[in-house]
């Protein structure tokens, strides 16, 4: 009944069992068959099962569907149940609940990604977050505000989110709606007074204040995280690191939609394989995985702390001998991090004092590597800052190499990992085991001689222990035998009589003795390694994260080596200038896959020309070079190189994007009302420091209500956002606003049409097109021939019937010839031409009146 929202795992032998409904969820889930056990008022209980050593496999399906689950063990051996009463039923209880934000078990956590459990909490008005890996040991605590949290919580990325019951009301909908994992925790699990306590206990402090000075929503949301890792975890050995405060940090702020349509983390189809990150990360170490990700997640916008992180790249990108040697000794390190959480939380096993013992031993390398070579003189002071920080754990290198064995090892029938000469009460115990596991084979030796059966064996068993055994024909002879009256008869089986006696009784209990104490001895020693490395558990911690850090920027040395980019320059001015810049994905994917090169393209955006509005062909590359402007932006923020001959890069706060056409059904948003969202945060938010790209904008509407957008948006990103900007449109109409608009400035992208075929060249050049060549490319795709030759003629007809194109043309030239004239260039088109371009506009089936209407609308705006 405690247990209603998780699967019970109910420990049953060598299995899990479960029962009723769970047994109904499970089995479906997981694809087992579904049985019964047993009757419940006359109707049959359904029961399914997996295998305990396999339960791992099953949990992490189980977990990425969104569901948690409860593991119910034996709490007492079945001697101690019946110490307590004939027939007691040995003690069950609920010694974990597995649920996706607190999971420490290696092999349901992503390697290269952190695993985060976030709390929101809410007091007067007043809203926090805090997150924990408890994989790892990391706590944050941070203020918010209802504008910042969906933002922050696209940067953590948690795989679980708590919630009280309060907040839920009015935020359990939303949440759900962008794909959270919420849990509903009461509201006193928040309460600030609770949670003070809480955090006093946990931490065996007077008072919290000196871990930072945290607001009363900071401490409830603090609070919930440890009430509900106290509630999962079941069990007082809960180790997190202190809170603390996250630093106001200045970070590029990249929204949810714009991470998705730059593929930061994922393709579009959602595979790692073609994001940023596949490309980027060549780290070695899991940790170092993870540091990338965090970091790709949020780059900095801190000019000092970028420019401290491109040294480093630098370094190592300089310097390819000392990476590679840093390289390969990183390649030998395990993921000492979450095995030193495993320990901490005692659920750890000699596989993770082995990856200690492995990662401390790396890290010592390390840090000789640095410190015993001429090249530390030209380190930057940062990388000699890194190094200083790394500890040396030279004594416990020697306690663990002299205490573990590399793998398992077998001594006197017993699978060990405590090394022959680390302890000598082991070792005696050891011997003493393996001369009565010997003494028995001698016994054996003269009990065949004995009895003269010369296929007598001596085994063992879980029921008999130790026996002896022969075939049911020579048993005769021991029963009737005059030397074999010691022999105690215990089992008869279809071909084999079993016996005992005496000796090997005594024998059997010598080696039971020793066997358990030699369990115990070692249960203790392995204890005393665990309590050795909790000692200097801050100074591991520190020192995988030293490690990771190491491991990204060596990582981003190589990577900038190898595909050739060059360490960007990042100034305080508002400009974009990169000389023959390429998209690192397609880039990629165009040599790999397609042996094609990559077309560079130059990018320069200054106070002058802070628009570059983008017409051309489709499948020119116009979303392609948008793109890779604000990836190399975030590249460079990150501390990586960019691919680029030459990049000038103004210090950037907030990268939007609206690229493309997608609709969110399940949060009620139509394609069109999706991109609408995406263009208000855009101007309601875009600052002077910010970087704007905006693909096809109003596309997902009618002609005239989309291109009115566009323009309006245009004007608005222009004149009160002032932002650089690359704007793609199919709407040429809005070429004419180069002459209008001071810092707007055309560019197209080069094609050839050569004997009436299409070559793309993927070249952004100076200049507007009026062609979009749709058909072209639709005849490419394979539409029917009859219906691009139908298409080309509707076109014909069109153009001819509005004239678009003598009326376009028309207008330009009245621009060019105001410009020339000084004239008011803030306005848009006089009302006569305004006709012209309506009258132009006038085909079939739209009303001239409803396009007459809007452009009314932008032309009073714009007056106003
Ligand atoms: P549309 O207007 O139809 O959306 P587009 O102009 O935005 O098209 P993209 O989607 O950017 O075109 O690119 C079309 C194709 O051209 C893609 O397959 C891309 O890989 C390739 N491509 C784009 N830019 C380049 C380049 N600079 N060099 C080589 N290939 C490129």
């Amino acid at each position: 009944a405690n247990h209603q929202t998780e699967l019970l795992f109910f420990r049953m032998g060598d299995f899990y069992e479960l029962f009723f409904d769970d047994a109904y969820v499970a089995s479906n889930s997981l694809n087992i068959t579904l049985t019964k056990r047993g009757k419940l008022n006359g109707e049959d209980i359904p029961m399914c099962g997996v295998p305990h050593h396999a339960a791992d496999r099953y949990i992490e399906i189980l977990i990425k569907k969104g569901l948690n689950v409860a593991i119910c063990e034996q709490t007492e051996t079945p001697f101690e149940a019946k110490k307590r009463g004939y027939k007691s039923i040995v003690k069950r209880s609920v010694i974990r609940i597995i649920t996706p934000g607190t999971l420490v078990e290696d092999n349901l956590l992503e390697k290269a990604a952190s695993n985060f459990l976030l709390s929101i909490n809410e007091v007067r008005g007043e809203l926090s977050v805090a997150w924990t890996d408890i994989s790892t040991g990391t706590f944050f605590v941070k203020a918010t505000s209802t504008d910042e949290i969906d933002s922050h919580m696209a940067r953590i990325r948690p795989s679980e989110v708590l919630i009280s019951e309060s907040y839920s009301q009015g935020n359990l909908v939303r949440l759900k709606e962008k794909k959270y994992k919420v849990t509903v925790l009461s509201n006193s699990s928040f309460n600030t007074t609770n949670s003070q306590e809480k955090l006093k206990n946990h931490y065996g402090v007077k008072s919290i204040s000196s871990f930072g000075s945290f607001s009363y929503s900071m401490i409830g949301s603090l609070g919930a995280i440890l009430d509900y890792i106290l509630i999962t975890q079941k069990g007082d050995n809960i180790q997190l690191l202190r809170p603390c405060l996250e630093k106001n940090k200045a970070i590029l702020e990249i929204d949810q939609h714009t991470r998705k349509n730059l593929e930061i983390n994922r393709s579009l189809s959602g595979e790692k394989e073609g994001s940023l990150v596949s490309v980027l990360d060549k780290t070695m170490t899991n940790f170092g995985s993870r540091l990338l990700e965090q970091r790709v997640n949020a780059p900095s916008a801190e000019i000092k702390l970028i420019q401290e992180s491109l040294s480093l790249t630098d370094f190592f990108f300089k310097n390819p001998g000392i990476s590679k040697s840093l390289r390969g000794e990183l390649s030998a390190c395990p993921d000492f991090e979450r095995a030193l959480s495993r320990i901490a939380f005692y659920r750890s096993n000699y596989q993770d004092l082995l990856s200690l013992k492995k990662g401390i031993i790396v890290t010592s390398k390390v840090k000789s590597l640095f410190v015993n070579n001429d090249i530390n003189k030209s380190m930057p002071i940062k990388l000699t800052h890194l190094v200083g920080k790394i500890f040396d754990f030279k004594d416990m290198i020697i306690v663990l190499t002299n205490a573990l064995t590399e793998g398992p090892i077998e001594i006197a029938n017993k699978v060990s990992f405590i090394k022959p000469g680390y302890n000598s009460e082991l070792d005696e115990l050891r011997d003493l085991l393996s001369k009565r596991e010997d003494f028995v084979k001698e016994l054996e030796g003269e009990l065949i001689l004995k009895t003269n059966i010369s296929n007598l064996k001596i085994k063992q068993n879980n029921v008999l222990g130790y026996f002896i055994e022969v075939t049911s024909k020579n048993a005769e002879l021991i029963f009737d035998g005059e030397k074999t009256t010691d022999f105690i008869h215990r089992q008869t089986t279809a071909n084999t009589v079993r016996f005992n006696t005496k000796e090997l009784i005594s024998l059997e209990t010598q080696i039971k003795t020793a066997s358990s104490k030699i369990e115990e001895l070692e249960n203790q020693l392995y204890k005393e390694l665990q309590e050795l490395i909790l000692r200097l558990r801050s100074e591991i911690r520190s020192a995988c994260s030293l490690l990771g850090e190491l491991d990204f920027f060596s990582s981003l040395g190589v990577i900038s080596k190898e595909k050739n980019w060059v360490k960007p320059k990042i100034v305080n001015r508002k400009i974009l200038e990169i000389f023959e810049g390429r998209h690192p994905v397609v880039e990629s994917f165009s040599e790999r896959n397609r042996d094609i090169s990559f077309i560079p393209n130059d990018c320069y955006l200054n106070e002058n020309s802070l628009i570059n509005l983008i017409t051309g062909p489709n499948m020119a590359g116009k979303s392609t070079f948008l793109r890779q402007n604000a990836l190399i932006i975030i590249m460079a923020q990150l501390g990586s190189f960019v691919p680029a001959n030459n990049a000038v890069i103004g210090l950037t706060d907030r990268v939007f994007s609206r690229i493309g056409a997608s609709d969110d059904l399940s949060e009620g948003h139509s394609t069109f009302m999706v991109e609408m969202i995406e263009t208000a945060i855009i101007l309601n938010q875009a600052t002077e420091k910010s970087f704007v790209i905006l693909d096809e904008i109003g596309r997902g509407t009618s002609t005239f209500d989309g291109l009115s957008i566009a323009w309006a948006t245009l004007e608005h990103l222009h004149n009160q956002n002032h932002c650089r900007t690359l704007f793609a449109t199919h709407y040429h109409e809005l070429t004419v606003l180069e002459n209008q608009l001071s810092s707007i400035s055309n560019r197209t992208v080069k094609i050839k049409e050569y004997e009436g075929e299409l070559v793309f060249l993927h070249k952004i050049v100076e200049g507007f097109s009026n062609h979009s060549f749709g058909i072209k490319v639709a005849d490419l795709a394979g539409i029917p021939l009859a219906v691009t030759e139908r298409a080309t003629e509707i076109l014909k007809r069109l153009e001819n019937k509005s004239g678009l194109k003598s009326t376009q043309e028309k207008i330009l030239q009245n621009s060019i010839k105001k410009e020339k004239e000084k004239e008011n260039t803030q306005i848009l088109c006089k009302e006569s031409e305004t006709y012209d371009f309506i009258q132009a506009l006038e085909i079939d089936n739209v009303s001239p009146k409803e396009a007459l209407h809007l452009l009314y609308k932008i032309q009073r705006d714009l007056k106003s």
